[in-house]
């Protein structure tokens, strides 16, 4: 049979169902938002207001009671829950947090903006998620905070880098953008560090189309994320403070939610546990039928976790292919239809995930603020290729991820995405190799 990359027919040419989560009960709450006329009722001076209207306190209140957190902000982002985290974690110059070089690139400029350096830790072969002996060799006597991230929707390995954290007296800031409703033992991913940050913007689980919360245990944190979110140097006088230690990191910012995104998220974390039972179905489904193919090795799960899996990532070993991880992707895309919602063309498939963040022209320049390159010029801290080996493989050579996970892919648009890879895998002495 021909492949589709060399002239071929397609394996499917119909677009796969889109992941579309919004429905009726999403339009009623916009709806009723909007004819209140309410859309914001925030207030960045020292007012009951200052912590927002009836839909951001709902969702607060509803996401704090799901994730079993003492409190729970809602943000426009993850990215500026991150920033808050960090802000609120009383990270500043010449500090040092450790952070993983393979996730999106806010978990680690977090600590740029608060004028601390990132150092870059290794991950896991296994699970993709920082590795707690590399965190270990990072640890300087400058070192604040780590940043874990529950990868693809892999909790962290919580119990071995709480540990450490604890023993070094560090931080523990949790991006959990990627694993809403994954469960470390009893707990929920998000709840296992110090401060957790989920995000609902379009491309995760669930959306509001921008959006964030930030979760946390910690009174005294809580309240610095609050005012961080909301301009806190405008309240602080007529709030009052104890001393200058609490004026710290509390230049705020307007990380507002609106009351129309807090009204669909609030409908969208209803339907969380539904939308992950297909997913997780789909996974192992789909995990269990690709690794039949001998260069394809399945994603494996931490032992007493639940994964999330925001994407499924599975390992290529060209050693037993004979040619190169892309080279083989890029034909299996060619056999599959595009998906709809999505973009004209896209196949949800890609090789990779993204470049270590430490090789983007930010960290491999040293330049952030201004043309003394502030923060790295306070810095030793090295970025050069090479630094972190593992992520570099699986970028490089052997990770490739999917999302034909999302329902309502059903096991039979599952079996299509099966038989591209075997037809591939037949066929692939007829690829040209580079
Ligand atoms: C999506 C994502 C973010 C950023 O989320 P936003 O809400 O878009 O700011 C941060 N970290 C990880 C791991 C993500 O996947």
């Amino acid at each position: 049979m021909k492949l589709a990359i060399n002239g071929g027919g397609k394996t499917r040419t119909t677009p796969f169902p889109a992941y579309n989560t919004i429905g009726k009960e999403e339009e009623d709450a916009v709806l009723r938002v909007l004819r209140s006329g309410k859309l914001s009722t925030y207030l960045g001076t020292w007012h009951d207001d200052f912590y927002g209207g009836d839909e951001v306190r709902a969702l607060e209140r509803e996401w704090a009671e799901y994730s079993g957190s003492k409190h729970a902000i809602s943000v426009n982002s993850a990215t500026s829950g991150l920033y808050c985290a960090v802000g609120a974690a009383g990270i500043s110059l010449g500090d040092e947090v450790i952070v993983s070089p393979y996730t999106m690139s806010a978990s680690a400029t977090a600590a740029l903006v608060y004028g601390a350096v990132p150092v870059f830790a290794d991950i896991e072969e296994e699970y993709y998620c920082l590795d707690p002996k590399s965190i270990e060799s990072k640890i300087t006597n400058r070192t604040k905070a780590i940043i874990v991230v529950d990868i693809f929707g892999q909790p962290y390995d919580a119990d071995a880098i709480n540990a450490i954290a604890k023993k070094h007296n560090l931080i523990v800031i949790e991006d959990t953008a990627q694993a809403p409703g994954a469960k470390y033992k009893d707990r929920f991913a998000g709840t296992l560090g110090d401060i957790g940050i989920f995000s609902l913007n379009y491309h995760k689980h669930i959306h509001s189309g921008e959006g964030g919360v930030i979760v946390t245990d910690n009174d005294n944190l809580a309240d610095r994320l609050r005012l961080i979110r909301n301009h806190a140097e405008a309240v602080l006088d007529a709030r009052g403070y104890k001393d200058k230690n609490e004026l710290i990191n509390m230049i705020g910012f307007n990380y507002r939610m609106t009351e129309i995104e807090a009204a669909i998220a609030r409908e969208q974390l209803k339907r969380l546990n539904s939308l992950l039972k297909p997913r997780l179905e789909n996974a192992k489904y789909l995990n269990e039928k690709l690794s039949q193919i001998p260069c394809i090795k399945p994603t494996k799960i931490r032992k007493n976790t639940t994964h999330a899996f925001y994407v499924h990532p599975l390992i290529f070993d060209q050693n037993i292919a004979g040619v190169e991880r892309n080279t083989f992707i890029n034909a299996v895309k060619a056999e599959l239809p595009r998906t709809l919602l999505r973009d004209d063309s896209d196949v949800l498939m890609g090789c990779g995930y993204v470049k270590p963040l430490y090789l983007q022209p930010l960290y491999q320049e040293r330049i952030a603020f201004g043309k003394d390159g502030f923060p790295f010029n306070q810095s030793n801290v090295k970025y050069d290729k090479g630094l972190c080996p593992i992520t570099e493989s699986m970028y490089f050579e052997k990770l490739f991820t999917n999302e034909f996970i999302r329902p309502p892919m059903t096991k039979k648009d599952l079996d299509d995405v099966v038989k591209a890879f075997e037809k591939v895998w037949e066929n692939r002495k007829k690829l040209l190799t580079k």
